[in-house]
Parts: structure tokens; C-alpha cells; sequence
């Protein structure tokens, strides 16, 4: 048996569900793979537990506050792992030599500074942190090309898609043949509803998606279908695709997670369990194919694919991100920081659903942002873009809070 040479994996918000998806799939090829940093942002005592199941060099906190417990957790577990805390031990941690692969896990753009360090480092860079690329897709694209970094996408529809075009899959300007992707959709928990039953759900229900498990973030941008949302813009910069050759079309059961359709007519698709293992041990093995541990696929009981059109009246997020992607610029940037306020704000139970559209729209109008041609410069736009959304947050909660 020829065994593979190990990777040395670093998964960024090991704490986080595609982090605990990622380490499923690691555990069960010990020979090809080793987690060799793990990091979380709050949760230390979870770290804490995680570095006794996989024994990693290094453990990274980003919440400097919280250091001091996870050395006592560890202390407490006989471990001797290395710790360091903060954005930039994050940051290091990234490009550091303790890995030459990165589970981009960590949610948000918070997330931008280590996921850009690993594209730096020239690392194999396993995306999931889309945040990351809407915020500084160009930045991002140029830095993965000029060191040589083997980006592979995690997120469901981006890997579909990926697997479905012909090699390279990624950033070819011009790729001949191909005349468009298709973005599945499975509608969220209130596909169907129109604007009016929207008023009033809750963070529970939101939550509450009917197919995927996943973080409360996302799953709140999967109803609202911001998610599909930011999943465009992704696409436009890991693909080369023009807003035009990008379609979204709702798919229900989350079966067929993206397609290519090419010249001649064909459509080219990738199915599977709604299971993030599956995307995971891709991009992990690639181009080898691994267990994920994930349950086979069964037609014949599925028994039927359903497609719809999307309903942009009851679902303003996805055309307000095609928008921003026509807009260009650092637009999406913008977008996606009064998403990430709003999506908060939700949760919080500050302002009701449709407050989500509403404060996007609100801090877009109010903020004009310039040109930003380095990663300084969008963070600032960043921070600039959530306190324009603070503070046009009140105003949308008094217009739209359900009685
Ligand atoms: P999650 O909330 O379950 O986990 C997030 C992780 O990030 C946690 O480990 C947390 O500790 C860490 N984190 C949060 N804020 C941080 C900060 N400020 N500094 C450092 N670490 C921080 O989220 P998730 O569902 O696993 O999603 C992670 C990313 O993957 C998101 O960008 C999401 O859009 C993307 N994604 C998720 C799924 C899914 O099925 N969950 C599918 C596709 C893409
Ligand atoms: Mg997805």
C-alpha cells in the first residue's frame, strides 16, 4: 500500500460546524492527515476538549480575553499544547509553518486577515469563509495566483461547480464552452411565504434550516437568501463569471448542489447528500477521492428533484447582492458588513426579518465608499460601512418591528 504523504492541517473555527464537519473527516484518515493548529474565537473550553482529541502543535484563541482559560483547560486535560491569542496570532497562525493546508472556517470577515495569510503562505487553502472573498475577492484571486496557493472551495455549491468544470476550474478568464453556472438554492425554512408572513418570524425559525445544519450566521443568511447572495459574488471571483453567467435557481432538497451548462446544451451537475463531509473530504483528498462518511445517495426513495424560480419580492437580499456585484468595487464589501450587522441585530431580536433587507438598503444608500485597492483600505471600509449600519439600526426597527 503506497501511503500518502501527510498533510498537516490548520482548521480556523475548529469550534465552528464546518470545523467539526473538517475534523470528522480528518479523524478518519489518520495516515493522510494531521491537525496541526486549531483555533476558536470564544469557546475555550471546546478548544480546549479538541486539543485532546487531536493533539495539535498549536491552539489559537482569537479573543485575547480568553487565553488565560484555555491554558487552564489545557493544564487541566495533562496537554502541553503551544496557545496564543488575538487577530494577529490568528493571522500567523495561518501563514505559519505548523500547516501547509487551511480549513477557512471561520465566519464572517473576521475571518479575511488568516484566510488572505494562507493564500499568501502559498498553502492548499480549503474555502469555506466566503465573507472573506466578497469582501476582497480581487485582492484575494491575486494573492492565491501570485503565490501559488491551491484553492479549493468548501462551500457546497462553489465545490459542485468546481467539479463540474473542466481542469482549471478556478479563475480561468475566458473558459471556452462554457456558457454558464447555476447556483442551487434550497429556499430556507420560508420558501414559499410571501413578504407579509415574513414580518413576523423568529431567530428560531430562521435557524431552523430544513436541510443543512449549520452556524447561526449562515442560517440566518440562508433564510433571508443573502446567502445565495454572497454565494454569487463568490462565484463571480472563483469562476471569472460575469453576473450575467450566473443563475440561481431554488432547488428544495438540496440534492443537486450546483450545475455548469456548457455550448452544446449540456448541464453538467454534482449531487449528493446535504452533507458538508462530502465537499470537505473533496477538497481535502483532491484530486484523489476519500471517505467522507457520509450516508450514499438513494434516488429511487428520494423519488423526485424539484427547481422553482426564486421569489425576489418576498427575497430582496439576492438582488440587492447581484447589485452590488454589478456596482463592483468594495459595494460588496459594504453589503456584506450591514448583512453581517443586520443578521446580528436578528438574532438579538433588535430588529424583525424583514429589518434584514431594510438596514442593507439603509446603510448602501447612506454610504457612498471609496476605492480600495489594498486590504487596509477595505477593512477600514468595513468598520466604516457597520457604523453606518449602527447607526441607521434604530430608525429600520422603528419602521419595521412586528407589533
Ligand atoms: P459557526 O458559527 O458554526 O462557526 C464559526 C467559527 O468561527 C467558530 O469556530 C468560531 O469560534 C469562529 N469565529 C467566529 N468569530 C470569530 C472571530 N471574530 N475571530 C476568530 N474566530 C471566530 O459557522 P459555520 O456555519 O461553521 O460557518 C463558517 C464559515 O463557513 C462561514 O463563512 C459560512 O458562510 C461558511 N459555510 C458554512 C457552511 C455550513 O454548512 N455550516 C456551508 C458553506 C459555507
Ligand atoms: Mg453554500
Amino acid at each position: 500500500m503506497i501511503v500518502p504523504v501527510q498533510r498537516r492541517v490548520a482548521v480556523l473555527g475548529a469550534t465552528g460546524s464546518i470545523g467539526a464537519s473538517a475534523l470528522e473527516v480528518i479523524a478518519r484518515h489518520p495516515l493522510r492527515f494531521r491537525a496541526t493548529v486549531l483555533t476558536a474565537n470564544t469557546r475555550a473550553a471546546e478548544l480546549a476538549a479538541l486539543c485532546a482529541r487531536f493533539q495539535p502543535e498549536l491552539a489559537v484563541i482569537g479573543d485575547p480575553a480568553c487565553e488565560g482559560e484555555l491554558r487552564a483547560q489545557l493544564r487541566a486535560l495533562g496537554l502541553s499544547t503551544r496557545t496564543a491569542a488575538g487577530a494577529a496570532a490568528l493571522e500567523a497562525a495561518a501563514g505559519g509553518s505548523e500547516s501547509d493546508t487551511v480549513i477557512a472556517a471561520i465566519v464572517g470577515a473576521a475571518g479575511l486577515l488568516s484566510t488572505m495569510a494562507a493564500a499568501r503562505a502559498g498553502k492548499r487553502v480549503l474555502l469555506a469563509n466566503k465573507e472573506a472573498v466578497v469582501v476582497a475577492g480581487a485582492l484575494f484571486m491575486r494573492a492565491v495566483a501570485a503565490h501559488g496557493a491551491e484553492l479549493i472551495p468548501v462551500d457546497s455549491e462553489h465545490n459542485a461547480i468546481f467539479q463540474c468544470l473542466p481542469a482549471p476550474a478556478l479563475g480561468a478568464a475566458g473558459r471556452p464552452g462554457v456558457r454558464r453556472v447555476l447556483l442551487t438554492a434550497s429556499g430556507g425554512p420560508f420558501r414559499g411565504r410571501d413578504r407579509a408572513a415574513l414580518a413576523a418570524v423568529t431567530p428560531e425559525q430562521a435557524v431552523a434550516h430544513p436541510n443543512w445544519s449549520m452556524g447561526p450566521k449562515i442560517s440566518v443568511d440562508s433564510a433571508t437568501l443573502m446567502n445565495k447572495g454572497l454565494e454569487v459574488i463568490e462565484a463571480h471571483w472563483l469562476f471569472d463569471a460575469a453576473a450575467e453567467a450566473i443563475e440561481v435557481v431554488v432547488h428544495p432538497q438540496s440534492v443537486v448542489h450546483s450545475l455548469v451548462e456548457y455550448a452544446d446544451g449540456s448541464v453538467l451537475a454534482e449531487l449528493g447528500q446535504p452533507d458538508m463531509r462530502t465537499a470537505l473530504a473533496h477538497a481535502l483528498g483532491w484530486p484523489e477521492r476519500i471517505e467522507a462518511g457520509v450516508a450514499r445517495l438513494d434516488l429511487a426513495t428520494l423519488g423526485r428533484l424539484d427547481f422553482e424560480p426564486v421569489d425576489h419580492g418576498a427575497f430582496p437580499c439576492l438582488g440587492l447582492a447581484y447589485a452590488a456585484l454589478r456596482a463592483g468595487g468594495s459595494v460588496p464589501a459594504v453589503l456584506n458588513a450591514a448583512n453581517e450587522v443586520a443578521v446580528a441585530a436578528f438574532l438579538e431580536r433588535r430588529i424583525g426579518f424583514l429589518g434584514i433587507p431594510a438596514l442593507i438598503e439603509a446603510t448602501l444608500a447612506r454610504y457612498t465608499p471609496a476605492a480600495a485597492d489594498d486590504i487596509a483600505g477595505l477593512l477600514a471600509i468595513d468598520a466604516e460601512a457597520r457604523r453606518v449600519a449602527a447607526e441607521a439600526l434604530p430608525g429600520v426597527a422603528d419602521a419595521l418591528q412586528p407589533a
